[in-house]
């Protein structure tokens, strides 16, 4: 699912064996990001459990590739096989156990595209796909069989994108997501900005990524730099689904964004054997909190083909809303949603 981009190395997919002399000079986070685990056997040996035990799947790595940071995996608990950050990422035989109902674009974004990889689905705010690379492959993520191959690889290619929202005076928000944005170079996110605030009626950029949680080492003095320079008002909407995904350099990471002005909001996806009990749920909105970060959305999980063994069913899921509408202060309760094609906004559960 990685997509290359002409200005840099496409992250997904690099040479394992470049000759090092050959190499470029990489930034921590891109050499954090080359290192990350690929392969199930060393995941398993590295958390000290049995790959053969874990009903680890070979075709559903072939599908969607294993891909973790090691400073992700280094928080998952030694010895526990129902870790929920290593079922988050190991590739299992219920992958490949399709449902009826299981989608291939479960939330019509085939059907909202406004230009190649601009998606105009809701009032006053766009989203530009930007690429399809990611520093992990959560298994049960519904842009996995999105067609990333058919976007635009080079920065030119976003002409038509940037043109589209131009000629639309009701925009005011842009949106990067991907795949995930951060993935890319601060170069050409830096010069993305700064045609996004040429164009006077666009007032916020938001960003949505996963990784200041699972390589805080992005969140370097590069992405600061013009994350803070742009004249648009940054947000940026992180994605952690455990507290256990919080550690020490995430809040850092974190602080570093807070200080440099960026509004910071939590996204979680309710999770089987993850997230989906109400303590472990409460814990994650405290910590988020304590990192300066708010919750925003709990979304139900979409029917993407291969996730259901991930499914919780929305009754359960509206019993643990209430729980934490009980014991947490009101902005620690995230909106509980799911995504629906054809609906002017995410659709509120309960
Ligand atoms: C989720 C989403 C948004 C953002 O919705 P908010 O409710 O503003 O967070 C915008 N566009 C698309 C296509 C989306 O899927
Ligand atoms: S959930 Fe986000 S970070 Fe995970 S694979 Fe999907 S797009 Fe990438």
């Amino acid at each position: 699912m990685a997509s290359s981009t002409s200005s840099g190395p496409a992250i997904g997919v690099l040479a394992r064996d470049a000759s090092p002399r050959l190499a470029p000079r990489l930034r921590p986070w891109q050499q954090a990001l080359r290192e990350a685990v690929r392969d199930a056997a060393e995941l398993c040996s590295l958390v000290g459990i049995d790959v053969a035990e874990m009903g680890f799947s070979p075709a559903a790595a072939r599908d969607f590739p294993l891909l973790a940071p090691r400073g992700y995996v280094a928080r998952m608990r030694y010895g526990d096989p129902a870790d929920p950050l290593l079922r988050q990422v190991l590739p299992l035989a219920a992958e490949t156990h399709y449902l009826p109902g299981d989608q291939q674009d479960p939330v019509g974004d085939r059907a909202a595209e406004l230009a190649p990889g601009l998606l105009h689905k809701y009032e006053g705010r766009v989203l530009l796909v930007t690429t399809g690379a990611c520093a992990i492959h959560c298994r049960y993520c519904f842009r996995r069989h999105y067609a990333y191959d058919e976007l635009p690889p080079a920065a030119e290619a976003w002409a038509p994108a940037l043109a589209a929202i131009a000629a639309d005076e009701s925009i005011d928000e842009v949106i990067l997501s991907g795949g995930d944005p951060l993935t890319l170079s601060d170069a050409r996110l830096a010069a993305l900005a700064e045609q996004l605030a040429a164009i006077p009626h666009v007032r916020r950029l938001r960003i949505h990524s996963r990784l200041p949680i699972v390589l805080p080492e992005r969140v370097d003095d590069e992405l600061l730099a013009w994350l803070s320079g742009t004249r648009l008002t940054p947000v940026m909407v992180v994605h952690a689904n455990h507290a256990a995904e919080l550690d020490d350099e995430v809040a850092a990471a974190c602080a570093r964004l807070s200080a440099a002005g960026v509004v910071l909001l939590n996204q979680t996806v309710l999770l089987r054997g993850v997230n989906d009990d109400a303590e472990t749920l409460a814990a994650l909105g405290r910590r988020l909190i304590e990192l300066r970060v708010t919750p925003y959305y709990l979304h139900q999980l979409d029917r993407v083909a291969g996730g259901a063994h991930f499914e919780v069913p929305a009754e359960l899921g509206l019993a643990l809303v209430e729980q934490l509408r009980a014991e947490l202060p009101g902005y620690l309760v995230p909106r509980y949603v799911q995504e629906l094609p054809g609906e002017a906004s995410k659709r509120p559960l309960g």
